[in-house]
C-alpha cells in the first residue's frame, strides 16, 4: 500500500455486531466488486458496517460526507492554483479509484445531481472515472468498491435516486435491530449494564411507534449510545435521556410530553 492509501487503511478492528447474513452478503457483494447500496434510516450501523467489512477485508476506506453544496469536482479533483503555477489535486473519489479503496459516499443523494452522474461509468463493467478537466481516464483498480448509504425515509419527488442509478447497486437493507442486538450495542458502546440499555432500547422503541404520527424519524442507535455515555458517566438518567433522546428530535410540547413520559416509565 502506498503512502497516498495507507492513510486510509482501518488499523483496529471495529466492534459490529452483525444481524442476518449481511456479512457473508457483503463479501460475497465484494468478490465481485459489485457497487453496493446500505439502505436505511440515520444512525442504525450502515457507516460501522462498512468501516468492519473494509478492516475485515483488509482495505482501506474512504468515507465522504455528502451534502447539498457538493459538486462532482469535490468527488472527482480539481486544478489548484499555487506559486509554482496550477497542480492537479485528486479527488477522495479519484484516491479511490486510482490505489484501490473502499469509497463510502454517505447519503449520496444529498449531493448536486452531476455527483451522480459520474459515478455511472465507475458502476458498470467499464469500471472508470474520467477526468474530464484533466484530460485523464482512470482505470479502477482491481481492488476498488463503491459504497453509497441512502435513507429512503428522506426522500422527496425533488431528491430522490434515479432508477438508472439505483439499479446500478446491489442493495442491503438496514434498520434499528431487535431488542437484544442493540441492548447488547449500546451496552458494549457505552459500558453501562445490560438493565440500562434494555431500558433506553425500550424508550427507543416506544419512540420509533410515533414516527409519522408527529415523529419525522425516531429514536436511533446513535442516540441511545449518547444517552448510555452520559448515564455512564454518572448523569441523572432522566436528564441524560432528555438531553439526548427527547430534545433533539422534536420541539412540540406535546411530543415532547409524550417522549418524557416514555422516559419516566423506565427510569
Ligand atoms: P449510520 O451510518 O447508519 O447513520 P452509524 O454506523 O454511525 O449509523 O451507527 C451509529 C452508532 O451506532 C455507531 O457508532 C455504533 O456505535 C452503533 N451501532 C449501530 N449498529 C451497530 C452494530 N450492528 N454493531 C455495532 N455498533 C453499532
Amino acid at each position: 500500500m502506498n503512502d497516498v492509501i495507507s492513510q486510509y487503511s482501518v488499523k483496529e478492528q471495529p466492534y459490529y455486531r452483525s444481524v442476518t447474513d449481511e456479512v457473508a452478503l457483503y463479501e460475497a457483494a465484494y468478490s465481485v466488486r459489485m457497487p453496493m447500496m446500505l439502505k436505511g434510516p440515520t444512525g442504525c450501523g450502515k457507516t460501522r458496517f462498512v468501516e468492519y467489512m473494509a478492516w475485515k477485508l483488509g482495505k482501506p476506506l474512504i468515507t465522504v460526507a455528502c451534502n447539498e453544496d457538493m459538486t462532482a469536482s469535490d468527488l472527482v479533483g480539481r486544478f489548484l492554483l499555487d506559486a509554482s503555477g496550477t497542480r492537479w489535486q485528486d479527488g477522495p473519489l479519484a484516491i479511490a479509484a486510482r490505489h484501490g479503496a473502499i469509497c463510502y459516499l454517505d447519503e449520496v443523494v444529498e449531493a448536486r445531481q452531476d455527483t451522480t452522474v459520474v459515478i455511472h461509468p465507475l458502476t458498470d463493467a467499464r469500471r472508470v472515472l474520467p477526468l474530464e478537466k484533466k484530460g485523464e481516464l482512470i482505470q479502477a483498480h482491481p481492488d476498488f468498491q463503491l459504497v453509497i448509504s441512502y435513507n429512503p425515509g428522506y426522500q422527496s419527488l425533488m431528491k430522490d435516486l434515479k432508477q438508472s442509478t439505483k439499479q446500478r447497486f446491489g442493495a442491503l437493507d438496514f434498520n434499528y435491530p431487535d431488542h437484544e442486538i442493540e441492548t447488547e450495542i449500546v451496552s458494549h458502546e457505552t459500558r453501562v449494564s445490560q438493565d440500562v440499555a434494555s431500558k433506553l432500547v425500550s424508550i427507543a422503541e416506544r419512540a420509533r411507534n410515533l414516527k409519522g404520527h408527529g415523529l419525522d424519524e425516531g429514536i436511533s442507535t446513535r442516540m441511545l449510545i449518547y444517552a448510555g455515555s452520559l448515564i455512564a458517566s454518572g448523569v441523572d438518567p432522566m436528564s441524560a435521556c432528555r438531553m439526548t433522546l427527547v430534545r433533539p428530535i422534536t420541539d412540540d410540547p406535546d411530543m415532547r410530553d409524550a417522549l418524557d413520559a416514555a422516559v419516566s416509565t423506565f427510569f
